[in-house]
């Protein structure tokens, strides 16, 4: 059966990198039967211009009855001053939450031909390959009640509520050992057990997911630790599973090891695998429009969807080569760029990609 994709390029170079993935895509519908109907829409300020609102309703369906959305990325200069429930980003989070999209996967994976992007020493991080796995609907972000208030001898308190259920840490364990199982099959889940009874729970309930996937190493480790751990020897780590806050802090700070924001996929599931894929960069309005955005991380994010919500694990690796081929010889945009590499732009680097399936 045709399996259904929603484009939302987005704002910014959210265009220009879209365009890349979609042309990898359609080379793989062509040469390896991929079998995909790709429909486009508006998300973000180009939403807002045309509707009045970040994401339609209209939109919003279409996004629940395609199979698998690529997103390219919201916001710019233009919308900054737009009230806050009108902003591009509530149109991203719309889509989250309505979708419930509960588990957000981000690999930081460093292309050997890259080492010297990162800031850390070649040493500690060639052949580093991490997958961060994050609860994204949950805990303290959301939890109630929450707000500022004001105390009785007039001083201001503000307060959020750190919160778990059970079923909600069993549903991100699963995803996070399914993924071990398909990688090396070590799983370090990081918490503040010590301190909080929230991750008391979590460390209990992981414990208790563990036993259906036995083949599986478990480590348990406390946030402060494993934000240190990250940077002394990240390459100790396969996949790791933590909650919201922690997974949002813990994931940006694995991504930095990379040193190369433009090479970096995500995909945001729900429970049956249906997901949501986008580069982890921004829309960079900075560089919009001249053909300077680097497209890898969204190709990368598309080889995600194939993976996770597409069944096409053959193709998912296709584009990985693919993308270590073109780095291979020598091509760049401008942030990745070295001394002695080929410097591409956008559409060249796509077309490198396609040429290298
Ligand atoms: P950004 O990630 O857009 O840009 C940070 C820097 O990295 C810029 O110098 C930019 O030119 C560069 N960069 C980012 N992606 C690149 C790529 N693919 N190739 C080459 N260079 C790239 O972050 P920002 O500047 O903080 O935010 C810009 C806008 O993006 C804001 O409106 C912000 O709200 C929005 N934003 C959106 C998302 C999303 O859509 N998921 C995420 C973060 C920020």
């Amino acid at each position: 059966m045709t399996k259904q994709v929603l484009i939302l390029p987005g704002d910014g170079i959210g265009p220009e990198i879209t365009a890349e993935a979609v042309k990898v895509l359609n080379a793989l519908n062509a040469s390896d039967g991929l079998g995909i109907e790709m429909t486009e829409d508006l998300v973000g300020g180009a939403a807002y211009d045309a509707h009045g609102v970040p994401l339609s309703d209209e939109t919003m369906a279409k996004a629940q009855a395609a199979d698998a959305i690529l997103l390219g990325a919201v916001g710019g200069y233009k919308w900054e001053s737009l009230d806050i429930s009108v902003r591009p980003e509530k149109g991203l989070l719309r889509l989250r939450s309505e979708m419930k999209l509960f588990a957000n996967l981000r690999p930081a994976f460093l292309y050997p031909q890259l080492a010297d992007a990162s800031t850390l020493k070649p040493e500690v991080v060639s052949g580093l390959d991490i997958l961060i796995v994050r609860e994204l609907t949950g805990g303290i972000y959301f939890g109630q009640p929450r707000g500022i208030r004001v105390l009785e001898n007039g001083e201001r308190q503000g307060f959020n509520t750190y919160v778990y259920s059970e079923s909600e840490i069993k549903r991100i364990a699963h995803v996070a050992f399914k993924a071990a199982m398909k990688r090396n099959k070590k799983l370090t889940s990081v918490d503040k057990a010590n301190v909080l009874e929230v991750t008391e729970l979590w460390r209990e309930v992981v414990d208790s997911v563990a036993v259906e996937y036995p083949e599986v190493e478990v480590k348990h480790m406390y946030v402060d630790n494993a934000a240190m751990q990250l940077i002394l020897n990240p390459k100790q780590f396969d996949v790791m599973v933590t909650g919201n806050m922690f997974g949002d802090i813990l994931s940006d700070e694995a991504s930095m090891l990379t040193g190369s924001i433009g090479m970096l996929a995500s995909a945001s599931l729900d429970e049956n695998n249906k997901g949501m894929y986008e580069p982890s960069h921004g829309s960079a309005p900075d560089i919009a429009g001249q053909d300077l955005a680097n497209p890898l991380a969204t190709i990368l994010s598309a080889a995600m969807m194939l993976r996770y919500s597409l069944g096409r694990e053959d193709l998912a690796l296709k584009i990985e080569r693919a993308v270590s081929s073109v780095l291979d010889q020598g091509l760049r945009t401008g942030d990745i760029y070295s001394e002695g590499m080929i410097k591409v732009g956008c559409r060249e680097m796509g077309d490198a990609v396609v040429a290298a399936l």
